[in-house]
């Protein structure tokens, strides 16, 4: 069931988005040639906490974080590490949530650190893109898949391929609720779009392949080729005036 949120609820994870795009911004201008995804998940945590949100990925059935950052072939899920020095050139997925009184906000971008190859920036601006063209379609009276379907659409023309194992999803009270949202399908399927909605899409976009592979750590995904993969999320309500991204500082 997919559960309709009021004006005010959707306030509330407004709030919450709100704290999440900001962190976000933040740790992006912290992704230098050096800086450890430890670093950087220490950061959110406290930033958060000052910011008077909880950190909504720690703990989360055991991941052991606040902040999920996953580089170059790393899809989604990757564990911060004192061991893990970024390096110009790398791309890497920061994926951070909160939770502030009783609703969750959700969102992630990949950030590219120093100069990177012009097929990591391409991968990384379609990736972007496709979100949005998907948010694009957020609309009362569309259907659940003409979100897949347009992300879909947009980065296999420019020859990326979609990771299917990973989905976007409902939130509110949950940091994951139904609806399941893939970033591929046919258009014009699944449930009709209301307003009073919130999703968090996050299409998750491979530089080769769609395939991935769960690391011996439980939790990072990566791809089965080793290419780059890249992921960028927004939580959007949908209104009768069209989607509203709630995930913007
Ligand atoms: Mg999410």
């Amino acid at each position: 069931m997919i559960i309709l949120k009021s004006k005010r609820e959707i306030e509330k994870i407004r709030k919450s988005c709100r704290v999440v795009a900001e962190i976000l911004a933040r740790l992006a201008e912290e992704i230098v040639p050096g800086v450890t995804t430890w670093d950087l998940t220490q950061m959110s945590e406290e930033w958060a906490t000052r910011l008077g949100a909880v950190p909504a990925f720690k703990g989360y059935h055991g991941f052991p974080h606040a902040l999920c950052t996953s580089v170059n072939e790393e899809v989604v899920h990757g564990i911060p590490s004192r061991e893990r020095t970024v390096k110009e050139g790398d791309i890497i997925s920061i994926d951070f949530g909160v939770v502030i009184d009783g609703y969750y906000g959700d969102a992630a971008l990949t950030v590219a650190v120093g100069r990177v190859s012009d097929e990591a920036s391409r991968l990384c601006e379609a990736t972007r893109e496709s979100l949005h063209q998907g948010i694009a379609q957020a609309r009362v009276g569309n259907r659940l898949s003409d979100i897949s379907h347009a992300i879909q659409a947009h980065v296999e023309a420019r020859n990326f391929s979609v990771v299917r194992e990973f989905v976007g999803h409902g939130i509110g009270r949950e940091l994951h609720e139904s609806p399941q949202i893939p970033n591929y399908g046919p258009p014009g399927r699944g449930a009709k779009l209301k307003a009073g909605m919130v999703l968090a899409i996050e299409p998750m976009i491979n530089q080769g392949g769609p395939e991935v592979e769960v690391l011996e750590d439980r939790w990072t995904a990566v791809t089965l080729d080793r290419s780059l993969s890249a992921h960028f999320e927004h939580t959007i309500a949908i209104t009768d005036n069209g989607p509203d991204i709630l995930s913007v500082a």
